[in-house]
């Protein structure tokens, strides 16, 4: 039988990626309902969706950060039953805490924590009572481990991780399914619109060191980390697919097997020290172990995707 799937922020991006991905499977194994924050927004769906539109994907306004146009989409959905809940709606926010506003950070937090729980407060008690759901929120890496620069955002997705944490718990006793799929950077407009607004940044209100880090050390190697380490929209979906079809879907899932040595430093140490050390390290004592660690990273990919490409040559 088909299940639907709710996914949210599908105007670009992973949610973009994913509703199109799964609604084009070819046995039509999902119904997918792709939300979006405003309906101005869905040309780039509509195109990428092709003939699966009004099919197996169909548009519906959501936005995370009303309850009402929450209850308004779920109470349009047949018989309101939603198989599948992807949390993926999301924004960013870069640079020195003094130079935001309160009013900005709560918008992060009001989107990226509250936007899931808004969503999950009108989903579960159904979810719960028909004792059958997958609950899937696309988290971060930075959910884990926190990195320079990221404060609030990283704050957000620790806060949709100590949630969850708590929630599976309950889930597990009503037979609900709950995974967290953690990227590490991925090329998107999110990527871009952080960038943007970094640069734009006014940084009057911070002391000449700070501002001088977040220009000249964060902002310069930006660009290169996303190159380096960044997968596409495509891989992500492709991940979320392969968790959401699992037998037994895993609570946590990481897509950068490139990031992993970093996520395992918190892991490797109780006192944790170990991944602040060395994040300090790489960013302020040695700037050219940094880029040489970019440099080990290239070569790690260049190498897997040989080794990929050997492998789909064999078979
Ligand atoms: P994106 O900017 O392309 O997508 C985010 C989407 O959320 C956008 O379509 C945006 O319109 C939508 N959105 C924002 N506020 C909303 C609201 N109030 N209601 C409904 N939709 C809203 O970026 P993306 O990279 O595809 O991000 C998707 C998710 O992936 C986010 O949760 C993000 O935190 C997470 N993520 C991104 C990266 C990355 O590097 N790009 C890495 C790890 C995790």
């Amino acid at each position: 039988t088909q299940k639907t799937v709710l996914i949210t922020g599908c105007s670009s991006g992973i949610g973009l990626a994913l509703a199109v991905k799964m609604a084009r499977d070819e046995q039509k194994k999902f119904k997918v309902y792709a939300t979006m924050r405003t309906l101005d927004k869905k040309e780039k769906l509509e195109k990428a969706a092709g003939s699966t539109l009004g099919k197996t994907l169909e548009i519906k306004k959501l936005d995370v950060c009303s309850e009402e146009s929450i209850k308004l989409c779920v109470s349009s959905i047949p018989d309101r039953k939603i198989d599948i809940v992807v949390s993926n709606a999301g924004m960013g926010l870069i640079g020195p805490i003094e130079c935001q506003t309160i009013e900005e950070m709560k918008t992060v937090m009001d989107t990226n924590f509250f936007g899931l729980v808004r969503l999950l407060k009108e989903i579960l008690p159904d979810m719960k009572k028909r004792k059958s759901g997958h609950i899937v929120i696309i988290s971060s890496v930075m959910g884990i481990q926190g990195i320079l620069f990221n404060d609030i955002y990283a704050a957000s997705k620790f806060a949709v991780e100590g949630f969850c944490e708590s929630l599976a718990i309950q889930a597990l006793k009503f037979r609900l399914q709950l995974s967290l799929i953690e990227p590490g950077p991925v090329i998107t407009d999110f990527e871009r619109k952080v960038f943007e607004d970094g640069m734009k940044m006014d940084l009057s209100a911070a002391d000449e060191e700070t501002a001088d880090m977040f220009t000249n050390i964060y902002i310069k190697n930006y660009k290169q980390i996303f190159q380096v380490l960044g997968q596409s929209a495509e891989d992500i979906a492709e991940h979320a697919v392969t968790v959401i079809l699992a037998e037994n879907p895993p609570f946590r899932h990481q897509t950068n097997t490139l990031y992993t040595p970093v996520t395992t430093l918190k892991y490797a140490d109780p006192n944790g020290d170990l991944p602040i050390d060395t994040f300090y390290k790489m960013v302020f004592q040695h700037d050219k172990i940094f880029s040489a660690s970019l440099n080990f990273v290239k070569l790690l990919r260049w190498r897997s995707r040989k080794s990929f490409d050997l492998r789909k040559a064999s078979q």
